[in-house]
This record gives structure tokens, C-alpha cells and sequence, in this order.
């Protein structure tokens, strides 16, 4: 569900129509929904009620400092791979005692940063990061608290590139590495057990990889309790939960967490969780203008003015977004490539697409595009990052200025060897 709907054959967001924000602000921009996003934070949240848990918002998906603002005032927490997403959650006025810290390269700059902050906890993905922290947190008289990553070699069955929790790929430490790094963490002083983590993947459609992976972690949860009298407060379930981009039928919130919720029986473990694309994703879109049609040998093109530098997602991973019109009319269908400027022919955000028969001039709006969208985009081309827009009602906020020339060479000189 979301708040992108036409009125009279006009794409409107909430009370705004799509066109009047393009006059204003001009193409391309990310617009996203101040009520889907609300509506998307509480729908995820009331799904696990009843339970002892706290929303992490996985800021990676879309770091906007109003996005991160909104969640924090509904209450939520984050997730953060980086010092610069603690910068900005901090920014956004959400307390560190909410933050959790994933990654599996943290710098020391980046821990101590977090250690000085007081996050809730580091999710640690190797042993040698363990002892970093351990070491780091000594010199600087703290204490870091911790969870393992565990890695529990389940398929989440989704793209390659964002599967996450087999043995193959480089998160977490798979499940007798984590017995052993737990009797180690029990042994060094400067660091406190606080509790356990998994994320296997992002944009998975199924809740059995999701329940295999519970089990998994349920099943060391008592291992480590009752062979090696270790326990702790929480468990970090992490985010991946899909959405609809096309044909997909993911878990709805409901009954993923019925599927956690079962899995966690019999323990009294505090809930954390790590939504991102579900939260973002369908709450934003990108709106873009056609700037040619031209007809090859063996294809047909739509050229607009977004291109692979502003929405890497079809590109990279060959993800589908709908193309819809922001005006519709009565036209033809054709079957099309809607691509960018850039010169690279993977610059595409749809391939052989059957849509509707837009000429130059005319807006596009891609859909689902507020997760992994604006926060991917590049100045490759030397392109200017786009504008973002949030709307809330019949009102609508420039939150993010589009990039001037000058933004592109900040912090650019030429040595005086070449002068
Ligand atoms: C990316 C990421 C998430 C969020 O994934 P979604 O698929 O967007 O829900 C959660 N936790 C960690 C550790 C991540 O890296």
C-alpha cells in the first residue's frame, strides 16, 4: 500500500499532483510519502506488539536526514554500517542507546567514534574485530557491547548479490566460530555479551529462509547457555523482508513476524529488528522526463533523464521497477528500453518493457524506488545527484537540494606542481 495514486488520470502523491512538484523543482527528483512511510514504520512494528522490541531502521536503504528524522520521532532505532549513517542518525536526534552497528570492515575511527556515542551494540562479524573492540574500548575506558553476527548458511533464495548468510559470502561468523568467539568475548575485559545477530539477505519473498536461520540461531542461543553458561538480552533478527517491485508475493509484516515470533518461543529474549526495504522502498519514486524517442534496428528507446547514475538497482542486480506515465492518456502501447544519458549500455531502468507510448517531453514516474535508490547514486558523467522531495498531505519539502556544478568539484584543487 502506498499513497502514489492517480486522481483524474494524474499521478498525485498524497494531495500533490506529481507534475506540479516536477514544475517546481524540475527532473529528476526522488519523491517520497510521508504517509507511507508512517504507515509502513507502524505496520511493521504493530506486526510484532506484544513482544519486547525495538525497530531498527536499516539506514543503508535511504539515509535522507528527514526519513531518518520521521522514524526517530515515531520511536524507532537504527541500524548503521558506517561513521557517517552514526553521524546522521545522531543528526536526525535519534539516541545512540538505539543504534546497532553492523559491518564486516569497521574502522578504528569508525569504532571509537561509537564507542565515545555509547551505541547499544556492536554486531561483530570477526574474531579479530572482537579484539579490536576489546582493545579499543580498553584505551579509551569503555566498554563495548556486543552481539556476534552468526552466519547460519541458509539460502535466502534472492539475488546473488544481496545474499547475505551463506558460508560463502564474507558477514558473520558461521555457527561453531560463534561458540568459540562467545568464549572468547566472556574472557575480555573491556567487553560486555549483550546479545546475538543474523541478517541473511535483503529482498527475500519467503519466510522459510528466515525461519531456517531463527532455528538456527534459537537452537546456539541454548547451546551457549547450557554448555558454556553464556546469555544475554537481545536477539537481532536483522532486516531482508521483500516488497512488491512486480509480481513478487513476500510475507506481508503479519506473518513474518508470526514466523519470528514462533521461532523465538521459550526464549525471553529482547526483540531487535532491521527493516529497511520494506519500510522505504514503495514510499518513494523517481520522477523522470522523457527527453527522446528513437527507434533502432532492433529496438525501440525511451531516453530520459535518469540514468544508471541516479538508480543503480536495474543495472546492478537486473531489477524490475513498474514505468508508469505521471500523465496518462489515451496511447499506444509500445515495447521499449527506457534508458539514461550515460554512456555505458547497462544504462538502462527498463529493459524491453511493454509500456505506455510516452513522448519526449512527457514525465515518467519509476516506482518502489525509495530503498537503494538516491542513497546508490553517483556523480559519474560528472551528473549531478537529483533533488528529494517529501510530500505530507497537499504540502511538499525539498529535503535534499539538487547538486549545483560547484557541489561536483568540492573539494577538488589542482597541485601547485601543475600550476
Ligand atoms: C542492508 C541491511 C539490512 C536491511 O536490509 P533490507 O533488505 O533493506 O531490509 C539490515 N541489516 C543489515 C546488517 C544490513 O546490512
Amino acid at each position: 500500500m502506498h499513497h502514489f495514486e492517480y486522481r483524474n488520470a494524474e499521478l498525485y502523491a498524497e494531495d500533490v499532483p506529481v507534475k506540479a512538484i516536477a514544475d517546481a523543482v524540475g527532473t529528476p527528483f526522488y519523491l517520497y510519502s510521508h504517509a507511507t512511510l508512517a504507515r509502513h514504520f507502524n505496520e511493521f512494528s504493530d506486526a510484532f506488539r506484544g513482544m519486547d522490541r525495538l525497530v531498527c531502521y536499516s539506514a543503508k536503504a535511504n539515509t535522507n536526514l528527514a526519513i531518518l528524522s520521521l522514524f526517530s520521532k515515531m520511536g524507532g532505532g537504527l541500524d548503521i554500517v558506517s561513521g557517517g549513517e552514526l553521524y546522521r542518525g545522531l543528526a536526525a536526534g535519534i539516541p545512540a542507546s538505539r543504534i546497532v552497528y553492523s559491518g564486516v570492515g569497521k574502522r578504528i575511527d569508525e569504532i571509537d567514534y561509537a564507542l565515545k556515542e555509547g551505541i547499544l551494540m556492536f554486531n561483530v562479524e570477526s574474531i579479530e574485530e572482537l579484539r579490536l573492540l576489546n582493545e579499543r574500548a580498553g584505551t579509551l575506558g569503555k566498554t563495548a557491547p556486543i552481539a556476534l553476527r552468526v552466519n547460519p548458511d541458509v539460502d535466502p533464495k534472492t539475488h546473488p548479490y544481496i545474499s547475505t548468510g551463506l558460508e560463502k559470502n564474507k558477514f558473520g561468523i558461521d555457527v561453531e566460530g560463534a561458540v568459540e568467539g562467545y568464549r572468547l568475548a566472556k574472557t575480555l575485559s573491556h567487553v560486555q555479551v549483550r546479545g546475538i545477530d543474523c541478517h541473511i539477505g535483503s529482498q527475500i519473498t519467503e519466510a522459510t529462509p528466515f525461519q531456517d536461520a531463527l532455528k538456527s540461531l534459537v537452537a546456539l542461543v541454548e547451546k551457549l547457555r547450557d554448555a558454556a553458561g553464556i546469555d544475554f538480552e537481545y536477539i537481532d533478527v536483522g532486516g531482508g523482508l521483500g516488497i512488491i517491485y512486480g509480481d513478487e508475493s513476500p510475507p506481508l509484516p503479519e506473518e513474518y513476524a508470526r514466523a519470528i515470533v514462533d521461532a523465538l518461543k521459550g526464549t525471553s529474549l529482547k526483540l531487535i529488528l532491521e527493516p529497511g526495504r520494506v519500510i522505504v522502498g514503495n514510499a518513494g519514486i523517481l520522477v523522470t522526463r522523457v527527453l527522446y524517442r528513437k527507434k533502432g534496428k532492433a529496438k525501440e528507446f525511451v531516453i530520459v533523464d535518469a540514468g544508471m547514475n541516479d538508480l543503480i538497482r536495474p543495472s546492478l542486480y537486473h531489477a524490475y521497477h513498474g514505468v508508469q506515465p505521471v500523465v496518462k492518456a489515451r496511447r499506444n502501447k509500445v515495447t521499449a528500453d527506457v534508458v539514461g544519458p550515460i554512456c555505458e549500455s547497462g544504462d538502462f531502468l527498463a529493459a524491453d518493457r511493454e509500456m505506455a507510448d510516452l513522448k519526449s517531453g512527457e514525465l515518467v514516474a519509476v516506482m518502489s524506488a525509495g530503498a537503494y535508490g538516491f542513497v546508490m547514486a553517483s556523480n559519474y558523467c560528472s551528473r549531478l545527484r537529483v533533488a528529494e522531495v517529501m510530500v505530507k498531505g497537499d504540502r511538499f519539502h525539498v529535503v535534499r537540494e539538487r547538486e549545483t556544478y560547484a557541489d561536483l568539484m568540492r573539494g577538488e584543487s589542482i597541485p601547485p606542481f601543475l600550476t
